[in-house]
């Protein structure tokens, strides 16, 4: 499809946008807020300790986790990223970072009474794991390997960063990762214009991107998945086509698309949101942002990706993200190591320190360094297990009522029938998932599922509406 065809074809969904916020399903300024990985929202969990947070817990009758492991180092902030990260560190305190790592698998270890994590499937995210020098990057990994069973693990996946992976240092990071038995990367790409880039500060080359891609093959990765950011100040339709037919040209076996948050959602707030402040002018207009997604969906279809996961899109079903579904549609019990990583257990949750000085401290007097979250209650219950899965791919029913005693369809038989109404949600007796467009708005409609408690956007902000009748604070 041709540039011009390509964003007339994009436009119903703008028409679709102003028709759901009308009727009260998008906030009316078209804000949102990432609902697919925590419920009730990050920010909301009450204070609670590791004490609290494992009382009466037992493990997976498997005795199998999902694992993450969080490595706070970057070496600048990017201008869009809310996570709680830190620069400009010496290798004495990563050093320092990658010994509390292992100290803090230890207690867990410890506490839950096992000797080592048997991983169903690992992330290691960050802030950026290649940060660190091949010879910490070395004993991160030892670290791991001490205290993780990798034996059944169906995939071991590193956040990377382009820039640590070419030359002589990045190719040793990268044969570091594949000794110790890595079989996908995520490369955070980002964008692919110099200006834009070096906005974003971050390395202004797309040249760069294709150099790390290279490498990574060559190091024998077939499984890689690229992120590119759209709504980013200075973008525009032509400059986002042209970053669309790039992102096809890298061959990567799965592409991921993120709108652009201008407010924090969660530990760390990113420099963006005073950017914004001192000159909204110059961000990119939610219709147009709404555009940029409607285009990178067409455009990646036309080539052969399909969403296996909402705003995800992979050639084959078999190179989506294990970690992912196993922890946002499957629901398995995730342990989460180092600051700011977060637990999620069949019922209940939480998230640690994320000051890495306070975490290290935490860690170093031998206490969990759990900081905020929460053992859900039924409410929380019910809905945890319907928003996760529907809003990243569907709700079994019967994996629904195994999980709580409940039909899905019987608790939230009269949301459903709303959504099913607006065109955005179809059901049958097996599943519940959403239609293409309701896996558009996912963010938005999900969120709504939530008690009116844990609503990140007070109600006020929409229009009055079915769902808004439905949580009882409606007109
Ligand atoms: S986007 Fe990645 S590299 Fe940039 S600050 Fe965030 S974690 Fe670090």
């Amino acid at each position: 499809m041709t540039f011009s065809g390509l964003v007339e074809s994009a436009r119903s969904r703008v028409d679709d946008f102003r028709a759901l916020r009308d009727r009260g399903l998008i906030h009316k300024t078209g804000t949102f807020f990432p609902a697919g990985i925590h419920y009730p929202p990050i920010t909301m969990y009450p204070p609670i300790d590791g004490e609290q947070f494992l009382e009466g817990w037992e493990d997976p009758d498997d005795g199998r986790y999902v694992f993450y492991l969080h490595v706070p180092f970057c070496q600048k902030q990017c201008t869009f990223c809310h996570y709680p990260i830190v620069t400009g560190t010496s290798e004495e305190v990563q050093e320092r970072v990658v010994d509390m790592l292992g100290r803090e698998m230890d207690l867990w270890l410890q506490k839950l009474g096992l000797d080592r994590i048997r991983a169903r499937s690992v992330l290691v995210g960050g802030g950026t794991p290649t940060h660190l020098s091949p010879r910490l990057f070395k004993e991160l990994h030892e670290q791991i390997a001490r205290r993780v069973d990798l034996s059944g693990c169906a995939q071991l996946t590193y956040d990377v960063h382009p820039d640590d992976l070419v030359g002589d240092v990045g190719r040793e990071r990268l044969r570091i990762m594949r000794d110790y038995g890595s079989n996908r990367l995520t490369l955070g790409l980002q964008e692919t214009h110099e200006a834009i880039l070096k906005h974003m500060n971050r390395p202004p080359s797309y040249a760069l991107a294709q150099e790390a891609m290279a490498a990574c093959r060559a190091a024998g990765f077939d499984d890689l998945n690229i992120e590119f950011i759209y709504g980013y100040p200075g973008q525009t339709l032509e400059s986002w086509h042209e970053t669309l037919c790039r992102a096809v040209e890298l061959d990567a076996e799965e592409i991921q698309f993120y709108r652009l948050k201008i407010q924090h959602y969660g530990q760390g707030e990113g420099p963006v949101e005073a950017l914004y402040d001192r000159a909204p002018e110059r961000f990119t207009p939610n219709e147009t942002q709404i555009l940029m997604k409607q285009m990178a969906i067409e455009y990646v279809n036309e080539h052969g990706y399909r969403e296996n996961l909402v705003r995800v899109f992979t050639k084959e079903p078999k190179w989506t993200s294990a970690y992912t579904t196993d922890q946002c549609c499957r629901l398995l019990d995730t342990i989460g190591v180092g600051p700011s990583a977060f637990c999620s257990f069949r019922d209940r949750f939480c998230i640690a320190e994320p000051d890495v000085n306070a975490w290290s401290a935490q860690v170093e007097a031998g206490r969990l360094p759990v900081y905020r979250g929460m053992v859900r209650d039924r409410d929380a219950q019910l809905r945890w297990n319907l928003v996760l899965p529907l809003k990243n791919s569907e709700v079994y029913k019967d994996f629904y009522e195994e999980r709580t005693g409940e039909r899905v369809e019987v608790v939230f038989g009269r949301e459903l029938a709303i959504l099913e109404s607006h065109g955005l949600l179809t059901q049958d007796d097996v599943q519940v998932r959403l239609t293409r467009k309701g896996r558009f708005f996912a963010d938005e409609i999900c969120t709504q599922l939530g008690h009116p408690d844990f609503l990140p956007h007070p109600m006020d902000g929409f229009e009055d509406g079915p769902l808004k009748l439905v949580a009882g604070v409606g007109a």
